[in-house]
């Protein structure tokens, strides 16, 4: 198994992407520790049927935009496990505006969720990683990052905020066996794209040479492959994963 032994760390893992993610690595021999903001249902559930098929994972509530608590989740990790070998930053919302009608609140409640989240997670994590002079970090990432889109200046530059943070924290700590990478999703069916109106629907779809939506294993499958040994040397990089659609 590509993550024997390992110690996870997901943020917001009780639905979508970072579900997936919390069980491909679970499946993988790793301890999976996840956040969730509200979803203290589905993420009891997670937990309950990943324990039912032999697996390990544990669920915390925390809001990954409060920096205090980022520091908590990762005390309670090295408390019950010594070290944290893995980050997933994938916790993240939107809130879409046109620039001429973003509100203040729109603009700093996506920055905090999306990016001043990983910060946070990142410095606590960077701590024991250090320590252990080994560790990765994916922090995730959007298409949308890359490219901009009309409607969601708020998320897009939160999502290119967070090449900015990753590819420093590469430089910074790539000299102690710590690699971070942005993987960029593009059009993915998750309760986050699910109430699109049909024609931007139809224009996403119609900008993605493969032709079908992205699914949550596609996200989660390049993220088991960037945390395991077989990735030791990709740092810095953002991994898009979109179907072709921004090439
Ligand atoms: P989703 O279905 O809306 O799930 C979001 C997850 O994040 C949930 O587990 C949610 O917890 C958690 N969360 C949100 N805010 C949080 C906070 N402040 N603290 C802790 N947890 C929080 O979203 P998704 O589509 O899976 O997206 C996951 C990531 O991929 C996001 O960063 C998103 O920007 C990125 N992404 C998605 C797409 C796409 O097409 N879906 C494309 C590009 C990038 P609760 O369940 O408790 O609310």
């Amino acid at each position: 198994m590509e993550l024997s032994g390992k110690i996870i760390l997901v943020t917001g893992g009780s639905r979508g992407i970072g579900k997936s993610i919390v069980y491909k690595c679970a499946e993988q021999g790793a301890v999976v520790y996840f956040t969730y903001l509200g979803s203290q249902t589905k993420a009891d559930e997670i937990v309950n049927d990943l324990k039912s098929k032999g697996f390990e994972s544990y669920a915390i509530q925390a809001d990954a935009s409060n920096f205090q608590r980022a520091q908590e989740v990762i005390e309670e990790i090295l408390k019950n496990h010594q070290k944290l070998d893995i980050l997933i930053n994938n916790a993240g919302i939107t809130k879409d505006n046109l620039l001429l009608r973003l509100s203040e609140e729109q603009w700093d409640s996506v920055i905090d969720n999306n990016l001043k989240s990983a910060f946070n997670y990142c410095k606590a994590a960077i701590k024991p990683m250090l320590k252990q002079r080994d560790g990765v970090i994916i922090n995730m990432g959007s298409v949308v990052g890359v490219s901009g889109n009309a409607g969601q200046a708020n998320y897009s530059a939160s999502k290119a905020g967070l090449i900015g943070l990753s590819k420093s924290i590469a430089k910074e700590l790539g000299s102690r066996n710590i690699r971070c990478n942005v993987v960029a999703p593009g059009f993915i069916q998750t309760e986050m794209t699910e109430n699109l109106p049909e024609q931007e629907l139809q224009k996403w779809l119609s900008d993605i040479p493969l032709n079908r939506p992205g699914q949550v294993e596609d996200i989660a499958n390049i993220c088991v492959f960037l945390a395991s040994n077989k990735a030791s040397y990709i740092t810095g990089q953002v991994i898009q994963v979109d179907g072709g659609m921004n090439m």
